[in-house]
């Protein structure tokens, strides 16, 4: 400038060096004291603009100055031009960000944003600070924590579902009435529910820590290993056993038990168990019931033939004897009339246990109907029966005292046998030649017994005419 305006103060002097030197003086003044060439800025931008948190600049009056890419991708769906804009438009857009938020200096909330799929995201705010701290504006981060949100909704989904469970498995353990044990790997027993311990007559929690042995029976021992045996196979099952009860009663258990198998290992099994000794007993009675005649103790005329239906098949497969006496009362109307109805059962009962007392064992007596009774005697030829027949007979014979009153009675009775050859197919074809037998003996004056015989010379007729061989 000097040399243009021919003011240069030293003339014969070139001032170009010298104005490069103080010029090369001041850009290395300008380089060291205020950086000029400091990359910090262009890695802050790179940064700032590759960050994959968002990043949103606001000024001293909350408003958008500068947001990177990745907040721009969540806000910028809620706010067209984001720059300029106040932040505190966020709130009526995300109601989960308290009031006062973009107010505060230092702090962290959280929010969702229900899009598709909903995103959480977590927010931080930090004040920025001028030289002398104050406020001049704030830095917003947004980090989508969306996966670690889902998987500890998750976890909070999965703890509530086991509490549930387990506030429904304890509630059904508690008030179930079916007992619930479980036992180790070697028999003790590490959970009894009170309905378990009612029933085997203990105290809540008096059996825990026990042995099974404690409440079975040592005779139903076999049935208890064979069950555990079973479990160790990891298989589950159901069988019925007698428990113990504390005072030393039985009780008899309908059982279903299954192993505690982890990872692999037998850990010990778990049994639920019903008290049927009711249900055991009416189905006992049920049967009993159901095969015995109602006022006498001895078979009803359903359950003589399903017994004798397989009596005759064994004699006819074995080739075995077998023979059949039928009874009627002599004159039993007149006892009846006599000493009444009632007195006439009482009759009938104490005739029966005589009869009865005088078979053995695999003899078959029922009642046939009224006062008529049968009886099947298995490995019996008609000789034998006949003898048994008038045993029977004389034994009925002697009087009766019923309600003080003696009472005399006579029986008749008809005896059909098959023998080993003998071609009888049915019961009801061998009962029918004894009822000929028997009616053939109240035709020839009653209290006797008749055999059905064929006659060598006749075809098969009626023990009417044939029944020959009488007392
Ligand atoms: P019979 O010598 O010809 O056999 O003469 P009966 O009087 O015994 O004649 P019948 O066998 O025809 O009659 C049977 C009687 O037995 C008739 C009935 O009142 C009686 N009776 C049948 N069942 C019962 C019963 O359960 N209780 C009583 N008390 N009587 C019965
Ligand atoms: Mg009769
Ligand atoms: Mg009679």
């Amino acid at each position: 400038i000097l040399v243009v305006f021919g003011t240069n103060p030293a003339p014969n002097l070139d001032l170009t060096p010298i104005s490069f030197t103080i010029t090369g003086l001041f850009i290395s003044i300008g380089v060291f004291r205020f950086k000029l060439l400091d990359l910090r800025p262009i890695a802050h931008k790179i940064l700032f603009a590759s960050l994959k948190d968002a990043v949103i600049i606001l000024d001293d009056k909350n408003r958008i100055v500068d947001l990177n890419p990745s907040a721009d991708k969540i806000i910028g769906k809620m706010l067209l031009s984001p720059i300029g804009c106040r932040i505190e438009i966020l709130h009526d857009l995300i109601p989960d960000i308290p009031n006062n938020f973009f107010e505060l200096e230092h702090d962290q909330t959280e929010f969702t944003v229900f899009d598709h799929p909903t995103r959480h995201y977590e927010l931080d705010i930090t004040p920025l600070l001028n030289h002398s701290s104050k406020v001049r504006g704030r830095i917003l981060t947004i980090r989508d924590i969306t996966r670690r949100k889902n998987a500890s909704l998750e976890v909070e989904r999965a703890n509530k579902e086991v509490k549930r469970l387990a506030t429904f498995n304890e509630g059904i353990i508690r008030t179930i009435t079916g007992g619930i044990v479980t036992e180790d790997d070697e028999g003790f027993f590490t959970f009894v529910n009170p309905a378990a311990a009612t029933m085997l007559g203990y105290a809540p929690d008096e059996l825990l820590g026990q042995h099974w042995a404690v409440i079975i029976p040592f005779d139903q021992y076999p049935i208890v290993e064979a069950a555990d045996a079973r479990r160790r196979r990891g298989e589950t099952d159901h069988y019925e056993i007698e428990l113990m009860r504390k005072d030393g009663t039985r009780l008899i258990a309908l059982i279903g038990g299954s192993p505690n198998v982890e990872e692999g290992h037998f850990r010990g099994s778990l049994a639920s168990f019903t008290d049927i000794t009711e249900l055991k007993q009416t189905e006992a009675d049920l049967q009993r019931l159901a095969i015995t005649d109602p006022l006498i103790d001895c078979y009803n005329r359903r359950h003589f033939f399903s017994l004798a239906e397989k009596e005759l098949s064994r004699a006819a497969r074995y080739e075995r004897q077998l023979s059949a006496i039928m009874i009627d009362i002599d004159h039993f109307k007149r006892v009846n009339d006599t000493f009444g109805h009632s007195t006439g059962d009482q009759v009938l009962i104490t005739m029966s246990k005589r009869i009865k007392d005088m078979l053995r064992a695999p003899d078959i007596f029922a009642r046939y109907g009224g006062e008529e009774f049968v009886i099947l005697l298995p490995e019996t030829n008609a000789n034998e029966a006949k003898e048994i027949a008038n045993r029977l007979r004389e034994k009925v014979a002697q009087p009766f005292i019923i309600n003080d009153t003696e009472i005399a009675l006579s029986i008749s009775l008809g005896v059909s046998s098959k023998n080993c050859h003998d071609d009888i197919l049915t019961i009801d074809a061998m009962l029918e030649r004894a009822d000929q037998a028997l009616y053939a003996a109240k035709r020839a004056g009653r209290n006797r017994v008749m055999v059905w015989s064929v006659p060598p010379n006749k075809s098969r007729k009626s023990a009417e005419q044939d029944a020959g061989s009488s007392i």
